[in-house]
């Protein structure tokens, strides 16, 4: 998430004021009478971790007893806050518990004030063992409000604040989970594996509500992209077509409407100042041998923006309430993986304890950090294991690589030279020691937040189409952003719905449908076709998904590199040149040794290695190598 992003809304100081101001002594905005809210709303038995914390909400609820006679549920015990409207319950599942449900009575003096049925379910068979994501997926990340609109009777619904105007570039555009679910046919014959969309929970603001990232309720879609069941069937119908779902979640913040922020549990579930406090977006403090205490606090504590209000994840309550709030979700929608905003922005040890409890209840799942950070060293202090820093180990397996991502919006189009150019990419690659990992870091040409890539090359097809290559063939978990494949140009700077626009065929009545071949330009299908040539041929193989990478330092506008497992070799040529160029062949012998052909994949045609070889000008060329 990009710190500027709502920097044309935000709620006025004066209500800021009034929230803070009016929460910390007293607790006067109690929900109506006889209401009772529940989180997690419901359960399973056969959790690896027996304890579940139950956050209960309801008018004065802190003065009741709460009883459950459930064979097999023990209330260790119930806590009280500084507001008389929270009671936490903490329950023990005993490993034998069967799934049910029982009533949670909250009593007075033995007698039941309130009650509400609980449910413990049973969970699905091999739930534990689900296998996560890997390098050999590619994500393609799409903003649900701008990709289809599979429902029109949703855009509007009551109780949410926003309307829909598809005239406004930071408006409600109507996307949904219906047009994600009739797309997944066009998603799997791209050749794409796993799909990341932009989080879908609850965001019931004024303004700017589409993009998702001020969610106003943990355990709750959106009404305007459809329901928790259609979230569930989505997963479940992409996992019939052999996609995987990322979900996105966000723990350093949520929006100011959040039903919480509105009848807070107690002064330390968000960092509070006398007046509105921005964080200072500097991550580079939190890895800074020399960083101050005053910087940190202000980068960790600062609010993202003034309608989202900062957690404090070192709240033992606010910790447990997350943690759970991700398993919920991936047991119920029987999630792949998690893409989390924002990592360096929550607690550190949260994070940690967050990839324990997960990895503790599904050993081979996977979540991908977005770690917006200049340099390789610092990108790397953020994944699983890191062998840079203090010690700290976030047990992240993959981070957002930003570096690469720098190096690769200018190593197409800038002039060759000594450190420019593809000599980026070679700078940048040749930094991997840093990393515990580097084959799982996710890399990506754009997003959600950035200018598009074919806006930042100048809208130049082939040097899209080298990008591409490379970003498919190099090491790493590869991230497309939708549009990529429609040649969706835009600027970031500008405003956001630049970069998000709508998918054209998303909408009832658009013009052109660019789902469809038919609906494309030939650019657009120029560039559809060679993606999905690459996809497809990605998938099958390992050399790229899993083998060694080896490089040769670009040279005269030529980077060679090859991508090797087992049997199996790759070699990739960029030629950056205006002209085709000549490349000597035995500076390579040592990956080429033993290979007299080469099967070029993008033209599905053989070629014999010789002593000199011709590239084609401005073009990848990709050659799995035969004896
Ligand atoms: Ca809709």
């Amino acid at each position: 998430m990009q710190r500027n992003r709502f920097s044309g809304q935000s709620l006025s100081t004066a209500i800021f004021l009034f929230l803070t101001i009016s929460l910390i002594p007293f607790f006067s905005l109690a929900k109506p009478a006889g209401e009772l809210k529940v989180e997690p709303p419901f359960w399973w038995a056969g959790m690896k971790y027996n304890q579940l914390q139950l956050l209960v909400h309801g008018e004065n609820i802190s003065g009741l007893k709460a009883v459950i006679n459930y064979p097999g549920v023990t209330i260790q015990d119930q806590v009280t806050v500084e507001n008389p409207n929270y009671l936490f319950v903490n329950l023990l599942l005993d490993t034998e518990v069967q799934p049910g449900f029982f009533e949670i009575a909250f009593t007075l003096k033995g007698k039941t004030k309130i009650s509400y049925r609980y449910e413990i379910k049973q969970r699905v068979a091999g739930s534990a063992n689900r296998a996560g994501f890997t390098p050999a997926d590619v994500v393609y990340l799409l903003m649900p409000d701008r990709f289809s609109n599979g429902d029109p009777s949703n855009d509007s619904m009551p109780g949410m604040l926003e309307k829909p105007d598809r005239t406004k570039p930071l408006g409600r555009h109507g996307g949904d989970i219906a047009g994600i679910r009739q797309h997944l046919d066009y998603l799997k014959d791209m050749g794409i594996t796993t799909i990341w969309p932009n989080p879908l929970l609850e965001n019931n603001n004024l303004r700017e509500s589409y993009h998702g990232y001020a969610i106003t309720d943990f355990y709750m879609v959106d009404p305007r992209f459809g329901t928790n069941e259609d979230y569930k069937l989505m997963v479940d119908e992409a996992h019939g077509k052999g996609l995987k779902v990322i979900m996105d979640m966000v723990f350093n913040h949520c929006g100011i409407n959040h039903w919480f922020i509105n009848d807070l549990p107690m002064k330390n579930w968000i960092h509070q100042f006398p007046e509105y406090t921005r964080s200072n977006f500097r991550s580079e403090c939190i890895t800074d041998p020399y960083g101050s205490e005053a910087d940190r606090n202000r980068m960790l504590q600062g609010w993202f923006d003034k309608h989202m209000p900062d957690l404090d994840q070192r709240n033992p309550f606010l910790k447990e309430y997350l943690i759970q709030n991700s398993i919920w979700w991936i047991e119920y929608a029987g999630l792949d993986g998690i893409r989390l905003d924002t990592q360096p922005y929550p607690y550190r040890e949260m994070i940690t304890e967050w990839n324990q409890r997960v990895n503790l209840e599904y050993p081979d799942f996977n979540i991908v950090g977005e770690a917006w950070l200049q340099k390789e060293s610092m990108t790397a202090y953020y994944q699983k294991d890191a062998i840079v820093g203090d010690g700290y180990n976030s047990g992240m397996y993959s981070v957002t690589d930003f570096p690469l991502y720098n190096a690769m919006t200018r190593a197409f189009t800038e002039n060759e030279g000594w450190s420019e150019g593809m000599a980026r990419l070679y700078y940048v690659l040749s930094q991997d020691f840093l990393y515990a990992n580097p084959d799982h870091v996710l890399t990506f040409l754009d997003n959600h937040d950035l200018t598009r890539y074919y806006n930042s090359i100048g809208n130049d097809l082939p040097a899209l189409k080298m990008a591409l290559t490379f970003l498919l063939t190099t090491r790493g978990i590869p991230q497309i952003y939708y549009g990529t494949e429609l040649l969706m140009d835009g600027n970031s700077g500008v405003n956001h719905g630049e970069i998000r626009k709508d998918f054209p065929g998303g909408w009832p009545g658009d013009s052109l449908n660019a789902f469809t071949s038919k609906g494309r330009n030939d650019k657009q299908n120029e560039v559809f076709n060679y993606m999905q040539k690459l996809l497809k041929w990605r998938k099958g193989n390992t050399a790229v998904t899993e083998g060694t990478l080896r490089h040769f330092i670009p040279e005269n506008g030529i980077y060679t590199y090859f991508r090797k497992d087992g049997d199996q070799t790759v070699m990739v040529v960029i030629n950056r040149n205006d002209q085709q160029k000549t490349v000597i062949m035995n500076r390579f012998a040592e990956c080429t040794q033993g290979f007299s052909s080469g099967f070029d994949v993008i033209y599905g045609r053989s070629v014999s290695l010789g002593q000199e070889m011709s590239f084609p000008a401005r073009s990848a060329t990709v050659y799995e190598l035969k004896k």
